[in-house]
């Protein structure tokens, strides 16, 4: 039969307050709407609307796995110490992995992640090219100890993850369940109602190259990242940068006594420059402690992964080391550089003929520092942090910048977990060959927080019609009232009856009460059934997410309501649901 969620049954304790320590909206509403509860820091109950949410997502993202044929399993979140010292990740992972010894003092841990359980669970099953390519997934509750658990779901200490595995005899095999992946992971956070971009991303230290992560758009979001119109996208931590430096043309290389500027800023306000016209150098070490030196375009800043690609192992150098050296904090350049030093420099300079940079001398910069004449570059190379401003990659137009929060990312792992492991299958030429892997991860909690910080306002949530704890709250205003009350039991009762999730605010409280509730609840659709209304045989209806209000004949109700539901299948993430009631 059909169910009927009671508000008088719910168990919503909704806040009237704001949470003295939730920053940001998702936390506080989900606080306040009564969907989640702090048990400590970072870590979350769910009360029962937040799980029908989260239950909502979780199958959003089971179906659209499912139809890229991934299997569904579940792994346990106890993990045995040995399989990451096999992986070489108990020593790498640092203190983020929550560790525990058992009663036999054997080490365990909780699983941030499941490459290595995955990887021991398919080296015993899977033998024969035969059975590639194989992809498994699950959703299931993830454990990471934080630096700083904060703004609720969307960085706890445990959280729901979906996270699938990919296994595969061939490049070509695994790039095609990437693309799959990539493709429901867009659907995924359409479904959920998300603006939403795939970016280019970093690999971290998990190895190989080729990842993406989907950001959804929100001021709140901890990355910033770079967009073009054009479609391009990146992390701003991973984005290739192209900028183009303005030129300080000066007659001849010529050095200018410039005493207390050690800034970049202060040398271009000292020579009334553009920041875009000076060269900024920094110094540091390859991993046989050789002296490095790295030049950017002045308003740029190095990016510390790419110098770690380019010099691996790279650390800048302390005070004393530079001293060690004769190099001078606030006034390093190329010419005059010590013997053997490595001079690596942003591939954008390469066409800026002179440079504003410093002399090796205390106190002094050169201006018409001459490339090719004065001093040379022995390496070209991307070394910049892209920002706002700079060329698209792609197109060369100007990138617009924005926050996000990365709700999933795509990663072709390659054979690194399975060559560690010693995951192997036979291929058809009959040799034994790794697994080529992909991993692949949805944060099935942060996607719900990330739905909120975009889908919210002073009153309350604003749940797309999708992922909502239920569709339609019916409010009668005066309980007991013997023409209201049974009038919206009807109303409820039908709208279940054509397949609608409906509530019913049946509590004897104040409509202001409720009128509040239901906004901050967030349900997509309110019916209001009142006295004077009823008498004139029409109810109100508002819609959550414009606030639009409008009376409706009851005997016009069922049928829109009808044709509304027909709509939700249509519209993946429910906008334009109840365009017919409004129309
Ligand atoms: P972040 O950079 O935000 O710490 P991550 O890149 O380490 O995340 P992944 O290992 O890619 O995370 O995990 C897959 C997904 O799990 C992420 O895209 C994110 O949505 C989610 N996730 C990761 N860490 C957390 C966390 N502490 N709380 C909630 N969700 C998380
Ligand atoms: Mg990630």
């Amino acid at each position: 039969m059909t169910n009927i969620l009671r508000m008088s049954k719910l168990y919503a304790p909704t806040l009237k307050e704001d949470p003295a320590d939730a920053e940001i909206a998702s936390h506080r509403l989900l606080l306040r709407a009564g969907m989640i509860r702090k048990t400590a820091s970072g870590v979350y109950t769910f009360l029962p609307l937040g799980q029908r949410v989260l239950a909502k997502v979780s199958n959003i993202v089971r179906e659209e796995m499912n139809a890229i044929n991934s299997q569904e399993i579940m792994m346990p979140a106890l993990q045995p110490a040995e399989l990451w010292h096999e992986s070489g990740r108990w020593d790498d992972y640092g203190p983020e992995l929550m560790r525990l010894n058992d009663r036999h003092d054997h080490g365990m841990c909780l699983g941030p992640t499941h490459e290595e359980l995955i990887t021991a669970l398919i080296r015993n099953e899977l033998r024969s090219y035969k059975e590639l390519p194989c992809s498994l997934y699950q959703i299931q509750v993830k454990f990471r100890d934080e630096i700083r658990p904060r703004f609720g779901l969307l960085r706890s200490r445990e959280f729901i993850m979906k996270d699938a595995y990919s296994f595969h005899a061939t490049q070509e095999s695994l790039q095609e369940t990437y693309d799959d992946m990539s493709r429901a992971y867009g659907n995924i956070c359409e479904r959920c109602g998300l603006d939403y971009r795939p970016v280019e991303a970093d690999s971290g230290q998990i190895g190989g190259k080729v990842t993406t992560e989907f950001m959804a758009l929100a001021s709140a979001g901890e990355a910033e990242l770079v967009h073009c119109t054009c479609g391009y996208a990146a992390n701003t931590e991973a984005g290739e940068c192209v900028t183009i430096p303005t030129v300080y043309e000066a007659a001849g290389i010529e050095k200018i006594s410039t005493p207390g500027i050690h800034t970049i800023e202060e040398l271009a306000g000292f020579l009334n420059i553009p920041e875009t016209s000076t060269v900024k150098a920094l110094s540091g070490k390859d991993a046989e402690g050789k002296l490095v030196v790295f030049f950017v375009p002045g308003d740029h800043e190095l990016n510390d992964i790419k110098a770690d690609r380019v010099v691996p192992g790279f650390d800048f150098l302390t005070d004393e080391e530079m001293e060690a050296f004769g190099l001078f904090k606030g006034s390093m350049g190329p010419v005059g550089l010590p013997e053997g030093a490595r001079v690596i420099a942003d591939r954008c300079l390469q066409n800026v003929a002179q440079w504003v940079v410093g002399a090796n001398e205390e106190g002094y910069h050169y201006v018409g520092a001459r490339l090719g004449v004065d001093f040379t570059v022995d390496e070209w190379a991307d070394l910049c942090v892209v920002k706002p401003g700079d060329s698209c990659p792609n197109c060369g137009l100007p990138l617009g910048g924005a926050r996000g929060i990365e709700v999933s990312q795509v990663f072709q792992l390659g054979t690194k977990y399975s060559v560690a492991m010693g995951a192997n299958f036979m291929d058809e030429d009959g040799t034994e060959k790794p697994f080529i892997m992909g991993c692949y991860g949805v944060g099935v909690s942060r996607t719900v927080a990330a739905v909120v910080e975009q889908y919210n306002d002073e009153y309350g949530i604003k749940w797309p019609v999708s992922i909502a704890p239920a569709h339609v709250c019916v409010i009668p205003l005066t309980v007991g009232d013997e023409l209201v009350e049974p009038a919206a039991e009807k109303i409820a009762a039908e709208l279940a009856g054509i397949g609608f999730e409906v509530v019913i605010d049946d509590r004897n409280e104040r409509a202001g009460v409720k009128f509040a509730d239901a906004d901050l609840i967030g349900w997509p659709l309110q019916i209001v059934v009142g006295k004077r209304g009823l008498a004139d045989g029409k109810v109100e209806v508002k819609r959550r997410q414009t606030g639009e209000k409008k009376d409706i004949a009851l005997s016009a109700l069922a049928e829109l309501m009808a044709f509304a539901k027909r709509n939700i299948k249509k519209n993946a993430s429910g906008k334009g649901t109840f365009d017919a009631l409004f129309a």
